[in-house]
């Protein structure tokens, strides 16, 4: 019988679901084992909420603008 969700044995218990976190999580369920994923902020972290991620996309705007503002040339 399928067991209640946090109920039970985990296989792993991941703490943090950022880039390594996530990546460790979707592993282990991913080769059928149990994991419990504990977050105490956003899913997804620094890459995704504050660095790699939102950084890139200020960085495309930027040459966007860039290319704009020296459309004449
Ligand atoms: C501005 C910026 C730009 C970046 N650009 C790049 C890039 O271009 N390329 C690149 O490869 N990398 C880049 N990085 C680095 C990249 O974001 C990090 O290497 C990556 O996020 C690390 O992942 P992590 O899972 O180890 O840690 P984190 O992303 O920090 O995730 C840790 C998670 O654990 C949670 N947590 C912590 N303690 C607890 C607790 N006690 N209980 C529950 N949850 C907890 C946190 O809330 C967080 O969500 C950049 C970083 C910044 C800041």
């Amino acid at each position: 019988m399928a067991e209640e969700r946090g109920q039970g044995t985990y296989n792993a218990v991941v703490i943090g679901a950022g880039t390594a976190g996530l990546v460790t999580a979707a592993g282990t369920a991913g080769l059928g084992g149990r994991v419990a994923l504990v977050e105490r902020h956003k899913i997804g972290g620094d890459c995704l909420n504050f660095g790699f991620v939102p950084s890139k996309a200020l960085i495309s705007s930027t040459r966007v603008l860039e290319t704009i503002r020296h459309a004449e040339r």
